[in-house]
């Protein structure tokens, strides 16, 4: 699933290629994503201008003129690529909008778990998705305090503490077991017992972490592309996630996975205590 620096190297990539492009029309192939895409869509889009792509959370954030934005929600298995119209088309293109440029903006998604609403400007941040997220890890107040009461408050592991949106918007399984490797605490250890050193260790490796993966353009195990349908490079980067059976880069010991509530983590044994 495409996590906050999947989702920034898109929005990056699209703000450099799409910002200033006016849409000449967009076709809907499939409207059954996980929320059913509005009858008017197309109509909405039509004739108006990028003024800036932006993000927040997982949520992309496709600012028009007139104060419309397109939000969309790449699931599990969504890309958002823009191609020259005259490349093939391919079967689970759901949405295409075409720009004036001759390229097209081609939203792609096998599992349909996506999402793809239009909204006016003031009214984003009331949408029931945005409103539910919790702090950005880049903004200044995403601090040690801030895990820190969350985490002494909750009864659940560290690792799902951090995957949940409502705590850090964007944060998913990859790098949040990439975090937990770095301080030294085991994914599967309870919230509430880690002492404020090991929380503020994570707080200040959370941004420090996404960052690196930004500059890497993200992680691309499987159907995550760039905006030019590109792969990520910082799978070559992990230490841990997917890494099980491997051998520790700091000491050697063997990477292991455990799947506490059906979702894998992965751990040293040796680094994490
Ligand atoms: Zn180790």
């Amino acid at each position: 699933m495409p996590e906050l620096p999947e989702v920034e190297t898109i929005c990056r990539g699209l703000r450099n290629s799409v910002k200033g492009e006016r849409i000449l029309g967009v076709a809907v192939a499939e409207t059954r994503l996980r929320a059913q895409v509005a009858k008017d869509f197309a109509k909405t889009l039509t004739g108006r201008t990028v003024v800036d792509v932006g993000r927040r959370g997982k949520y992309i954030l496709i600012r028009l003129d007139g104060g419309v934005v397109w939000l969309l929600h790449l699931g599990m298995s969504g890309k958002l690529i823009r191609v020259p119209e005259r490349r093939l088309r391919h079967r689970h293109d759901h949405i295409v909008v075409r720009l004036e440029s001759g390229y097209e903006l081609r939203y792609n998604d096998p599992r349909r778990f996506g999402f793809s609403v239009v909204a006016r400007a003031p009214e984003i941040d009331s949408l029931p998705q945005i409103r539910a997220l919790g702090l950005e890890p880049f903004d200044a107040r995403f601090d040690p305090g801030y895990l820190y009461r969350l985490a002494r408050r909750s009864g659940r592991r560290i690792r799902d503490l951090l995957i949940d949106q409502r705590v850090v918007a964007g944060l998913g399984n990859i790098y949040a077991n990439e975090i937990l490797y770095y301080a030294g605490v085991r994914p599967t250890a309870r919230a509430s017992r880690l002492s404020r050193a090991q929380i503020a260790r994570i707080a200040e490796l959370t941004p420090k972490i996404l960052a690196e993966a930004i500059r890497w353009c993200g992680t691309s195990f499987s159907d995550y592309r760039d905006a030019e349908d590109r792969r990520g490079e910082f799978q070559n980067h992990l230490r841990v996630y997917a890494r099980e059976g491997e051998k520790c880069a700091t000491c050697g010991n063997t990477i292991r996975r455990v799947s506490p509530g059906n979702r894998s983590a992965f751990y040293c044994p040796g680094c994490q205590k």
